[in-house]
């Protein structure tokens, strides 16, 4: 395995009362969501700017313009769909990810099964080849006063 690649993504949301809560593709119950012009996934927002960084591409944000009417609303699992085609057109593969998210608010501990499954899936590796952990902020700060999210993702590349 030569030509390895690594890449990282951080992303931070605003969390505001009675937006939809969507992290890692998964839909989980909060009485606050990210607020964003997409869904607000945090998490695959910060692992696609792995990805795309690892491969040496434009990122998220260059390639998805918030001031594009398209992306209102839009499902983050698109952004992952066009990452995988974007990095398969450079012979690479992801080989893995390794996820942080920063949060009070939800608890991700029931979710986390499902998010590593889902991001699985959305980046095609196995599920034991992506992982995923909460982390409080001991009520500090932002996070730890509920009012923002932030996921931080590495990931691995390799040629296809
Ligand atoms: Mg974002």
């Amino acid at each position: 395995m030569n030509d390895l690649r690594i890449g990282l993504g951080i992303d931070l949301h605003r969390l505001e009362p009675g937006r939809p809560c969507v992290l890692a593709g998964i839909r989980i119950d909060c009485e606050r969501g990210p607020s964003a012009v997409s869904d607000g996934d945090v998490v695959l927002h910060a692992a696609v700017d792995a990805v795309l960084g690892a491969a040496g591409l434009e990122d998220l944000g260059t390639l998805f313009p918030e001031t594009d009417p398209k992306n209102r609303g839009r499902d983050s699992a698109e952004f992952c769909t066009r990452s995988l085609e974007l990095i398969r057109q450079k012979r690479l593969r992801v080989v893995s990810l390794d996820v942080v998210v920063e949060t009070e608010l939800p608890r991700l501990k029931p979710h986390r099964s499902a998010m590593r499954e889902r991001l699985a899936q959305l980046f095609a590796v196995d599920p034991d080849r992506v992982n995923l952990k909460g982390k409080s902020a001991e009520g500090l700060d932002s996070i730890g006063n509920r009012l923002a999210i932030r996921a931080t993702v590495v990931a691995l590349l390799a040629p296809a």
